[in-house]
């Protein structure tokens, strides 16, 4: 990734892509002390646009508070460093990464004296899922690793040091055959897949674990209020054991990155079953409500909002 053309913005200033580079000793690599954002830009009908990057901004800012990081430079000057980024790549479909990180001043963990730093990367990203992959979804295995509990971290920061517990559950279960791991809270409840939230729907109504250990996802969100405003949907926060989710008509997960993806099988029961869902190597059915959500989820995020979205028009900025 660090070998190739395109500009990298910094602390307000944009370094060619190849020479962005930070010294060894810097503070974040070596205690994953820092914070960062994932965010998605998308060409629609009437030009490039960011897709909730207030919020997104929003959860930055307030993760680096919540670090006790200091930033120096507003949430509105942070979503004008990201337009340029996209406009001074030349991109239009693609993914983007704010991060918080500190300097290379020490490194003891008081963190005295540290420099707090902010970079912009942003790279090309049209279909990160294909389609077809979309409709046909994931295979899980629930994770031996549990998710973070809210006294041992602070769940609601999305922290660089976070992610050695998603990379630990990921790994152990693609190395077992899986896609992808759906990860228990200390008291096994329900929290998250690896780096998405998780949804059920039976009999008609969406359920979705309460914000304790999982991200507070700004995907998720859009979801809830999807489901709710646009399709007229019950939406239940709460806690959630895991043969709810085997027992579940419908399961997906949902993330930036990700979209919105069928979860089809979890620990080698298919995901459905009762309510004759196809096999798991089988696109889900398009009256689902997962295949609703996604066909809403995309057409909001691609602009194409018509007349029953257009509430929803804020979410884009040019
Ligand atoms: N949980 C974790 C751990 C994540 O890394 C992500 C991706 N940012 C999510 C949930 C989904 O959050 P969002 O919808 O804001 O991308």
């Amino acid at each position: 990734l660090d070998d190739r053309d395109g500009w990298i913005w910094h602390d307000g200033e944009w370094l060619a892509w190849r020479e962005a580079r930070t010294h060894l000793l810097n503070h974040t690599l070596h205690y994953g002390m820092g914070c960062f954002e994932g965010v998605r830009a998308y060409a629609g009908a009437d030009g490039t646009h960011l897709f909730r990057v207030a919020e997104h901004t929003r959860r930055l800012a307030d993760s680096a508070h919540a670090l006790d990081m200091a930033l120096d430079i507003s949430e509105a000057e942070l979503i004008e460093a990201q337009r340029q980024c996209l406009a001074r790549n030349g991109l239009t479909n693609a993914y983007l990464k704010p991060t918080v990180f500190f300097g290379s001043e020490g490194l003891g963990l008081r963190a005295k004296g540290l420099s707090v730093h902010v970079m912009i990367a942003a790279w090309d990203l049209g279909d990160y899922i294909s389609p077809e992959a979309a409709s046909i979804g994931l295979r899980a295995l629930t994770s031996s690793w549990a998710r973070h509990h809210v006294n041992i971290s602070l769940c609601r920061a999305k922290t660089n040091g976070h992610y050695v517990n998603s990379m630990l559950a990921l790994n152990t279960a693609v190395k077992a055959g899986f896609d992808e791991a759906i990860m228990l809270d200390p008291e096994g409840y329900v929290a998250e897949a690896s780096a998405a939230n998780v949804f059920l729907v039976r009999d008609g109504v969406l359920h979705t674990p309460e914000v304790t250990s999982c991200l507070q996802g700004i995907t998720r969100d859009s979801v809830i209020r999807l489901a709710r405003e646009v399709l007229g949907v019950e939406v239940q926060e709460r806690r959630i054991t895991r043969d709810e989710l085997y027992t579940a008509d419908e399961a997906f997960v949902t993330g930036t990155a990700a979209e919105i993806l069928p979860l089809r099988e979890l620990d080698g029961r298919r995901i459905g079953a009762r309510a004759g869902a196809p096999p798991p190597d089988h696109p889900i059915p398009q009256d689902a409500l997962t295949a609703r959500l996604q066909h809403c989820y995309r057409r909001v995020t691609r602009g194409e909002l018509g007349d029953d979205l257009q509430g929803l028009r804020h979410w884009l900025t040019p």
